[in-house]
């Protein structure tokens, strides 16, 4: 079923504003301001274009969303799950991918360089090639003497143009940000501009394409309140034909459960006129996937807990957050059962406060439990890092998911 939607946004790739909506994502954060908790719900409906066929949020980014949805994740979150033994890490994928464009002395420039992962892997790595090394970003989180900070606010690169005009890049690289651009076009047009005559971008972003790992994207961020654009090989073959650029190389991976999409740009020289305003495939299907799974979980944690309930035992449930907040939204029942003092509520930064009037504990008592404790969040790295942490405490702290992969 699909309705057509009107808003204020246009299509980030062609400009149209009739929109097929897919679905909606519910994001939020706690007031934490008095004892019980609050959510301030945050509404991200995503659609495809109507005439190009791009896949976006289509409300506006305001400030204020910006501020809320920036503000209360101060940390990143894990991106992947541990590598298992013997297997790349993501980073060394990365630079393998644009390896032999490296050059003695090459400036390469990370864009959105976050923590630095990236970055600090290519300088372990390529020592011998004398490369000079910058970041740019909001913040400076590298704070490295090998690395030259740029600040600068990703959504307007202008400001940082001159700079890259006295220094300009051989390999710009950008992962695992496009997707939280406003303006991708405007992005990568201004990233162009930042490169030597035959510079290079390399942007890897979560592959939406329809050929890619879309089999359990329930448990990955692919669909992500900060992820504006939902992108296919095709649509980037169409944006990057609208910043000038065109695409030299390109490779899908899987890591875990997360779907990557690698793609290597270079300017093009000559003007040409694209055939190709549409995109063939677009990034509904993946979405829509998304969605069924991650419902599917819900329901899976649901049945469990009714099932204790139904044996009149007393269930714990562990991490009070956005899908905690979504299983009470899609089962009310199970928000009875907590103002009726049937499940117990454990979180490590919400203990003291309370919700539906019941206290919730710290998860370091969780040491003690005698209860069947479920854990609540479904995104894997969270999942994987309560698994490990709670190993020598309980049996019966449960991962409710694992049956259901
Ligand atoms: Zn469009």
């Amino acid at each position: 079923m699909s309705t057509i939607v009107a808003t204020q946004t246009s299509c980030e790739v062609c400009g149209h504003t009739a929109w097929q909506h897919i679905d909606t994502l519910t994001s939020g954060i706690w007031d934490k301001q008095a004892k019980e908790l609050k959510r301030q719900v945050l509404r991200f409906p995503i659609g495809q274009c109507q005439h190009c066929s791009h896949v976006q949020v289509t409300i506006p980014y305001t400030d204020a969303i910006f501020g809320a949805l920036y503000f209360s994740n101060a940390l990143e979150p894990d991106m992947w799950c541990d590598t298992p033994e013997g297997e790349k890490s993501p980073y060394e994928e990365m630079s393998a991918f644009f390896a032999s464009y490296i050059k003695m002395g090459a400036h390469i420039v990370d864009f959105g360089a976050g923590g630095g992962a990236t970055l600090k892997h290519i300088d372990s790595q390529f020592k011998e090639f004398s490369i000079k090394l910058s970041s740019v970003d909001f913040h400076d989180h590298i704070q490295s003497n090998t690395v030259e900070h740029i600040t600068a606010n990703l959504n307007q690169l202008d400001t940082i143009l001159p700079h890259f005009a006295k220094y300009p890049i051989n390999i710009a690289i950008s992962t695992h940000v496009l997707e939280h651009i406003v303006e991708p076009v405007r992005y990568l047009t201004q990233m162009s501009e930042c490169l030597v005559e035959d510079g290079i971008i390399f942007i890897e972003v979560p592959d939406c394409s329809p050929d890619a790992f879309t089999d359990n994207l329930g448990v990955t961020n692919i669909v992500h309140c900060q992820h504006i654009h939902y992108y296919t090989k095709d649509s980037l073959k169409l944006i990057a034909e609208k910043a000038g650029l065109k695409i030299i190389n390109q490779q899908q991976l899987t890591t875990g459960d997360i779907p990557r999409l690698l793609l290597l740009l270079k300017k093009v020289t000559t003007v040409q006129i694209s055939h190709h305003s549409v995109i063939k495939h677009s990034a509904k299907l993946a979405v829509e996937q998304r969605f069924s799974q991650y419902n599917g979980y819900l329901g899976a944690l649901f049945n469990r807990i009714q099932q204790k309930l139904t044996q009149q035992e007393k269930v714990g449930l562990w991490g009070i957050g956005g899908d905690f907040y979504l299983l009470i939204q899609s089962y009310p029942s199970i928000l009875t059962a907590i103002e009726n003092q049937k499940i117990m509520l454990y979180d490590y930064e919400l203990a003291g406060h309370t919700f539906a009037g019941q206290e919730i504990l710290s998860s370091t008592g969780l040491e003690l439990v005698v209860n069947i404790v479920y854990i609540v969040p479904i995104y894997a790295p969270t999942r994987e890092r309560m698994t490990k942490l709670s190993q020598n405490w309980h049996p019966q702290i449960i991962d409710p998911y694992l049956d259901f992969e």
